[in-house]
């Protein structure tokens, strides 16, 4: 079993995609772990986007990502960071298939309604970035997927 982080963008959110983003991720067989409406500072948007800090587009990436709130989620499944990926399609909405969450619901690559983690390193650094270590595990302990299955 592997865990992603899962974020709705701002413009996903200003769009009310949200229920559309779960249901999907719902609907494949993915189990929910934790989730939260939140508007993120810009550290947290740089560490979050550290990989990009030398690209010219960082600082409007990080206005971009600060400018309102985030829903910001931890999913688990089988091979979710590789199926989740392409759930969620290209970066570019001329590369993004149709049938993919940014080729349905994406216009532009600077505003494209969702990120997903793209290894088990990064993964795990965004989960810990917005969550924390101890919250991370909070849901999970009090109520096991395993158990939620059955109920
Ligand atoms: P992702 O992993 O598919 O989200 O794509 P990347 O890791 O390559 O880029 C991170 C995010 O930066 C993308 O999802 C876009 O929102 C944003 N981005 C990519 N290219 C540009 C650009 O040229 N300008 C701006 N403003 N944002 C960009
Ligand atoms: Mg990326």
């Amino acid at each position: 079993m592997q865990r992603t982080f899962i974020m709705v963008k701002p413009d996903g959110v200003n769009r009310g995609l949200i229920g559309e983003i779960i249901k999907r991720f719902e609907q494949k067989g993915f189990a929910l772990l934790n989730a939260e409406l939140m508007t993120i500072d810009r550290s947290k948007a740089e560490y979050h986007y550290m990989e990009h800090q030398e690209k010219p587009f960082f600082g409007e990436l990080v206005d971009f990502i600060t400018s309102g709130p985030v829903f910001a989620m931890v999913w688990e499944g089988e091979n979710i960071i590789e199926v989740s990926r392409l759930m969620i399609g290209k970066t570019s909405p001329t590369e993004a298939m149709p049938g993919t969450i940014r080729g349905d619901f994406a216009f532009c690559k600077e505003e494209n309604v969702i990120h997903g983690s793209d290894s088990l390193q990064s993964a795990e650094r965004e989960i810990e970035n917005f969550f924390g270590l101890l919250k991370r595990h909070r849901l999970e302990d009090d109520f096991p997927f395993e158990d939620r299955k059955s109920v």
